[in-house]
C-alpha cells in the first residue's frame, strides 16, 4: 500500500490519475498536484473519488516542491508535468526523501535538446539517499524499453538491430493539433534525425529518412525517422546492438502545417518583443517579450480535448532481428490501442492513454518492491516481466510476432 504524488494535470496525468485511482490495492493515498489547482480538481470530480487530494504547485521551484512534499510525505512522485521540471522535483526528492519516476527526460527551455546526462548526473546522490528514480515510464519511452529488456530476456542471445515504430493511425477530425503538449512535441519533431549504427550517432536532417511501414490492423503509413530519447541508453545496456532507430508516422497534413509552421517562424523558441494593448488600458501598449512557440500552443486545440471526436487506433512496438542459439531471429512485439476505447474509460485520447498506464504501473512496479533499487534507471534496468504482465491486466496487451519480415 502506498502513497503517491502526481505532479502535472494534463492529459496524461489524468490517465494516470484514473489507473491509479482503479488499483486500491497498491495505491491507498493519492494526491493530484500542480500550476493550476483548478484542473486538478476537474480530474478528482471526473474519478469520482473524493478522497483524492489536490495541491497547487509550481514545480519550477524546489523550495515550494520540498514544502509540498514534506507535508504530504508520499512514497513516490510521478512528475506528470513537463521535461523542463525533471530536475527541479528530482531535486526536491532528494531534499525529503522521495522516490521519483517521470515519462520524459529533461529538456532545457531555451534549446530543443534532450538527453539523459542531466538527470543520470543524480544517480549517486539516489543511491547515497536510498532513493529509487525511474526515468522514462510512459511508452515511447517506457513501454519500447521493456519490450527490448523482455525480448533480451527470453527471445535473444544478442540483439543487433533495434527499430522502435510509433504509429497514431487515429483521426481527430481537426485541421491541426498535437497528440499531446503542443511546446513539447514540434520542439522534439523539428529537431534533426538521429539514429546508432556501428558504436557511432549518425544525423540527419529533420524528417529526412522516410518509408512505408506495414502496421497490424492498420497497413502501411509513412514513417519518418526521428530522435528518440530511449536510444540512448538502450544501447549503452545493450551493447550488442548495432543499430537502432526510432520511427513515427505523420500524415500529409500534418507535415504540411507543420512546414508553414515553421515557415512562418511560429515554431521558434527565443524570445521576441510583442507590442500588446494593456489589459487594463486598451488605449496604450506595451512592449512584452513572447516566445513563438508557447503562444502557437495557446491557440492550437488543448490536446485533451481531442478525446471524443477521435477515432482509430495507435500501433507502437520494437521490430528486433538478432541471434537465438546461433541462428538468425526477427521479433515484433507490439500494442494497438483504440482512441475511442481510451476515451470511454479515462475522457482522454489514446496517447494519453499509452503513456498514463505505463507511469501507474511503474509506480505500482515500485510500491510492490519489485522495481526498487536505489539509483537512477531507465526502465530496461529492472525485470521486464511483472510489468509486461500488468499491461495484459491494465488496459495494454501486447502481441508477438515471430521471424516475420521486419521491413527494415
Ligand atoms: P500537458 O501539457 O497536457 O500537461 C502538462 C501539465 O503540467 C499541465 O497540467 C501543466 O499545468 C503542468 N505544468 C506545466 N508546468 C508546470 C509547473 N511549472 N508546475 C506545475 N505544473 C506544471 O502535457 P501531457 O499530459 O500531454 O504530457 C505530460 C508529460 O508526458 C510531458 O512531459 C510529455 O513530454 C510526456 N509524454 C511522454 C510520452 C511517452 O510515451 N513517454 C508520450 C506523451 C507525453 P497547466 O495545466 O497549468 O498548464
Amino acid at each position: 500500500m502506498g502513497r503517491v504524488l502526481i505532479i502535472g494535470a494534463g492529459g496524461v496525468a489524468t490517465v494516470a490519475a484514473h489507473k491509479v485511482a482503479q488499483n486500491t490495492d497498491v495505491f491507498n493515498e493519492i494526491m493530484i498536484a500542480s500550476r493550476t489547482k483548478a484542473k486538478c480538481d476537474a480530474i478528482v470530480k471526473a474519478i469520482g473519488n473524493p478522497n483524492i487530494k489536490t495541491a497547487k504547485v509550481d514545480a519550477d521551484s524546489v523550495e515550494e516542491l520540498v514544502k509540498l512534499l514534506s507535508d504530504y510525505k508520499p512514497d513516490i512522485v510521478m512528475n506528470l508535468a513537463l521535461p523542463y521540471q525533471d530536475l527541479t522535483i528530482m531535486e526536491a526528492c532528494l531534499q525529503t526523501g522521495v522516490n521519483y519516476l517521470d515519462t520524459a527526460n529533461y529538456e532545457p527551455r531555451d534549446v530543443a535538446h534532450f538527453e539523459y546526462s542531466w538527470q543520470w548526473a543524480f544517480k549517486e546522490r539516489f543511491e547515497k539517499a536510498g532513493l529509487t528514480a525511474i526515468l522514462g515510464c510512459g511508452f515511447d519511452p517506457g513501454v519500447s524499453g521493456v519490450y527490448t529488456a523482455y525480448a533480451a530476456k527470453h527471445h535473444f542471445d544478442e540483439i543487433q538491430y533495434l527499430d522502435i515504430v510509433d504509429c497514431n493511425a487515429g483521426n481527430h477530425h481537426k485541421a491541426f493539433a498535437t497528440n499531446f503538449n503542443p511546446e513539447i512535441n514540434i520542439r522534439e519533431i523539428t529537431q534533426k534525425g538521429q539514429y546508432y549504427e556501428n558504436g557511432e550517432w549518425l544525423e540527419t536532417e529533420p524528417l529526412e529518412i522516410h518509408k512505408p511501414l506495414t502496421y497490424p490492423n492498420i497497413g502501411p503509413r509513412e514513417s519518418y525517422l526521428l530522435h528518440h530519447e530511449e536510444l540512448e541508453s538502450l544501447v549503452l545496456n545493450y551493447p550488442t546492438i548495432k543499430q537502432a532507430r526510432f520511427w513515427m508516422t505523420f500524415g500529409q497534413q500534418y507535415l504540411t502545417y507543420l512546414d508553414v509552421i515553421q515557415n512562418l517562424g511560429m515554431s521558434r523558441i527565443d524570445e521576441i518583443t510583442y507590442e500588446a494593448p494593456l489589459a487594463d488600458d486598451p488605449s496604450k501598449n506595451v512592449k512584452v517579450k513572447i516566445v513563438p512557440l508557447q503562444f502557437l500552443k495557446a491557440v492550437l486545440p488543448n490536446p485533451q480535448d481531442l478525446g471524443a471526436n477521435y477515432e482509430g487506433e495507435t500501433s507502437i512496438g520494437c521490430r528486433i532481428r538478432g541471434l537465438k542459439d546461433g541462428k538468425e531471429r526477427t521479433y515484433y512485439v507490439y500494442n494497438n490501442c483504440s482512441h475511442q476505447e481510451a476515451y470511454k474509460e479515462t475522457g482522454m485520447q489514446g496517447v494519453s492513454y499509452t503513456t498514463g498506464v505505463p507511469a501507474m504501473i511503474g509506480a505500482m512496479m515500485f510500491l510492490k518492491g519489485l522495481w526498487k533499487k536505489p539509483g537512477v534507471w531507465n526502465v530496461e534496468n529492472f525485470d521486464p516481466d511483472p510489468f509486461m504482465e500488468q499491461l495484459n491486466k491494465q488496459g495494454l496487451p501486447w502481441h508477438e510476432v515471430f521471424d516475420g519480415d521486419l521491413e527494415l
